[in-house]
């Protein structure tokens, strides 16, 4: 056997593969609506685009950075820190790397000894728990379900604790249900996380992006000793149209953080410096254009939700941030035969022409993803098709 026992042991990214499928069964001819990659539609904004060409013109661009980031990096996401978070950072406490995804995976690498437990919210995001079980630790997942509005509460964490209970992950808004925790919420699992000395991994990437008045806090907004005991996960992907440039930031302790830049020294040696200047200017330069992206993203979903709803065995509840929608397609697989929710998303693809990512890799056999970071026409049609398929 070639292969390490880790590799056999993990799954590829499905909502990476999903997006690829689409893509090639596009290639061969096919007409297909793909939904299924988050990233937003929109090109990186001018000013952002030009800041890297300068960059890359001047010969800024052309050396290795230091590896947890560029020093004038790490001062643009203090600034960030001030304006959106609301408290002072030092720079220190910040490492910059290839992704918010790279940034995860860092840290669980830097905390989780063999055996560690990392309660997982559920559904998740598909990447935490292979990145868990790469960095030798153990997903322990939370289930929550539609009944309270997929989020997990105090009583649920305390059944989960063990002695073996080093990090709680928390994602809001969520990838896949778009929920957002209120600070009452935030404040009750901060606390519990503070009196069982287990480490909080905030991962706030879609904290820009909130609809229909809806409003994001950050967990280590909500005091000092929370603060203490997190480390935020956040980048410029999702807010800035950025997803190709790679940018993920860290803040969190100095222990922490300053262990996690030895890791990128170690592996990637820095995130791309045209990236890194394309990323000052994102968090420093002008702001109109992430508002504009969201109000965009908030019409979507005010269009694209109520006609979801009417597509026969799909249940939905309307989420609050992120851009996808997570409906409950338990109805619509016994309407057509299905026990698996893999399945049912292929026989959409190949019947529909819809490409969608099952629930499966998020922990939700019963659920499907949607993601609406698609131009309106696009998800209208897909809809479209999708109550035909149900209707056959
Ligand atoms: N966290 C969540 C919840 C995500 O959906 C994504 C999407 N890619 C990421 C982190 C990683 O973002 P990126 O690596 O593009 O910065
Ligand atoms: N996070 C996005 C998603 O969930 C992008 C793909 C990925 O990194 O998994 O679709």
């Amino acid at each position: 056997m070639k292969l390490a026992r880790r590799i056999l042991e993990m799954e590829e990214s499905i909502t990476l593969a999903a997006g690829a499928r689409a893509q090639a069964l596009k290639a061969e001819g096919r007409d297909i609506l793909s939904l299924t990659l988050g990233e937003p539609d929109f090109i990186t904004p001018k000013n952002i685009q030009q800041a890297a060409q300068a960059a890359i013109s001047d010969g800024r661009a052309s050396f290795y950075t230091p590896a947890g980031g560029l020093p004038e990096l790490k001062q643009a996401v203090i600034h960030y820190f001030e304006h959106f978070y609301g408290y002072s950072v030092k720079s220190s406490q910040i490492v910059v790397g290839t992704g918010a995804k790279f940034m995860l995976y860092t840290f669980f690498m830097t905390v989780l000894n063999e055996g560690d437990e990392v309660i997982i919210p559920t559904p998740y995001w598909v990447s935490y728990a292979d990145q868990v079980k790469l960095a030798s630790g153990v997903p322990v997942f939370a289930q929550t379900s539609e009944d309270n509005q997929f989020k997990i509460t105090v009583p649920q964490l305390e059944a989960l604790k063990t002695d073996k209970t080093k990090v709680l992950l928390l994602n809001s808004p969520s990838n896949p249900t778009g929920m957002i925790y209120s600070s009452d919420e935030l404040e009750a699992i901060g606390n519990w996380a503070v009196n069982n000395d287990i480490l909080i991994l905030a991962d706030d990437i879609y904290g820009h992006l909130v609809y229909n008045g809806n409003h994001f806090t950050p967990i280590s907004a909500i005091s000092e000793k929370i603060r203490a005991q997190t480390v935020v996960i956040n980048g410029v992907s999702k807010t800035y149209a950025m997803t190709g440039w790679r940018v993920g930031f860290a803040v969190g302790s100095e222990e922490i953080v300053s262990s996690m830049a030895k890791i990128v020294s170690q592996t990637t040696s820095n995130l791309t410096a045209a990236s890194q200047y394309a990323a000052i200017e994102a968090l420093t330069g002008p702001q109109d254009s992430v508002e504009t992206m969201r109000q965009a993203f908030e019409e979507r979903l005010n269009t694209i939700y109520p006609l979801l709803k009417q597509v026969p065995g799909f249940e939905v509840i309307k989420p609050q941030g992120a851009f996808y929608l997570f409906p409950n397609v338990k109805k619509a697989m016994i309407l057509k035969g299905y026990d698996d929710v893999t399945a049912f998303t292929d026989a959409i693809l190949e019947e529909a022409d819809v490409a969608l990512v099952t629930g499966a890799g998020f922990g939700a056999p019963e659920n499907i993803r949607f993601s609406y970071a698609a131009n309106l026409s696009t998800l209208e049609e897909a809809v479209r098709r999708l109550k035909i398929f149900m209707e056959k």
